[in-house]
């Protein structure tokens, strides 16, 4: 399977994270983090369960079209042999039960959204995107149930739904099926990745400012601040990480950047942001390391250096 591309977490998510580790977030913050975690696990499981089976075709993660007015999100589309997978996925756990039409949660007694409805949707607009870029290959859709904590009371035997306990077999098959990938094929993933939105307007993040955020360096593994422990080393009283100070600078910019992409990159800022770097000129002279100099003086920024 070729990963043309990858699954990485969503703004919406590295913000939370960043918010959370700077202690910004209230406590229904904290559960709306903890469901996106969820969300990116389960995505990250499924594809690794992919990715170990020799299966020949083209896997392309979280795409997000406008049609005609209409937004919708594709959690991952595969591209195997004649045909096109979409796949949404989910982590739910608990039990669940249809009633008249509608999914409730037996633990929480919460109705959520019919997921089928939503997949239907997201089916039909992917299939007239699909049919204005000429393509003849057959669509079919699931909603791909990870978790094995997860159970369906109620469900229809037609439903595009594939539990937990059939993922084994379902990848079976498509291993079964798959045949090396042909130019046409790379050639219409290129153009789905082509048309992506970039901007995703269902992000939704608290609010937060430059002034109120606690200054540090986080723990890239575990969040918690990192203090200077000699020279040029930072270390993590929590998980014991080490990280030099220069990849450490480089990380806590682009957290800056991901926060506040109004903001200039300037020394000073950085200096702030980061905190327990006490030297102005070790930032600066990471900054015009690893990022492009713009203007002189006192309005010197940086910007993030083009790809090769
Ligand atoms: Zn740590």
């Amino acid at each position: 399977m070729q990963d043309l591309k990858p699954l990485v977490p969503s703004d919406e998510l590295r913000i939370y994270r960043v918010l959370d580790g700077r202690n910004s977030l209230s406590e229904k913050d904290k559960q709306q983090l903890w469901k996106l975690e969820r969300g990116f696990e389960g995505e990250m499981e499924f594809s690794r369960l992919v990715m170990e089976r020799d299966i020949e075709g083209i896997l392309l993660n979280d795409l997000l079209y406008e049609y005609k007015g209409s937004l919708f999100q594709v959690d991952k589309l595969l591209l195997i042999n004649n045909s096109i997978l979409l796949l949404d996925i989910k982590n739910h756990e608990d039990d669940y039960i249809i009633k008249e039409g509608k999914w409730h949660n037996e633990r929480t007694g919460q109705d959520i959204r019919n997921p089928v409805e939503q997949l239907n949707r997201c089916e039909t607009l992917l299939t007239n995107l699909l049919q204005d870029l000429g393509n003849k290959n057959a669509l079919e859709s699931s909603l791909v149930f990870v978790n094995p904590e997860f159970f369906l009371y109620n469900a229809p035997v037609d439903q595009p739904i594939i539990f937990p306990s059939q993922i084994n077999r379902f990848l079976n098959k498509l291993q079964k099926k798959s045949l090396s990938v042909k130019k046409s094929q790379f050639i219409l993933a290129e153009k789905l990745i082509s048309l992506c939105k970039k901007e995703n307007p269902f992000t939704r993040v608290p609010p937060y400012n430059f002034e109120e955020l606690k200054k540090g360096v986080l723990c890239e593994r575990c969040r918690r601040f990192m203090r200077k422990l000699r020279g040029r080393t930072l270390v993590c009283d929590g998980c014991g990480s080490l990280e030099r100070v220069e990849s450490a600078i480089v990380r806590g910019v682009k957290e800056f950047v991901l926060l506040f992409p109004e903001k200039k990159v300037t020394t000073n800022h950085i200096y702030e942001w980061c905190k327990v770097v006490e030297s102005k000129h070790t930032i600066r002279r990471v900054l015009s390391e690893h990022f492009e100099v713009v203007g002189k003086w006192k309005s010197t920024h940086f910007i993030e250096k083009m790809e090769e």
